[in-house]
């Protein structure tokens, strides 16, 4: 399934719970541009739903340099609809 970027609105109102199990938060790096993909269901399990994403963000830390700054990140939504649309050209 194709991941899109998705816009939930200003960065700082963001919260996990605004989430879907369909979104995904792409993580880069901006020492190293090292990018991790975390599933919403991961955010879960650390934090709490009310918590906001630039909260979370605090607490990211890059695995692969000893960048101590800021993580970037960006919301993702999987679509089926390039699947959907190749389904009905084919008939
Ligand atoms: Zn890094």
């Amino acid at each position: 399934m194709p991941l899109n970027p998705v816009s939930l609105g200003f960065k700082f109102q963001i919260r996990v719970e605004d989430l879907t199990p369909r979104d995904m938060l792409m993580v880069t790096c901006p020492g190293c541009s090292a990018s991790y993909k975390v599933a919403t269901y991961q955010l879960y399990m650390r934090f709490e739903p009310f918590m906001p994403l630039i909260e979370a963000e605090k607490h990211m830390k890059c695995r692969r340099c000893p960048y101590k700054g800021e993580m970037r990140w960006a919301v993702f939504r999987a679509s089926p609809t390039v699947g959907l649309v190749r389904a009905t050209t084919r008939l």
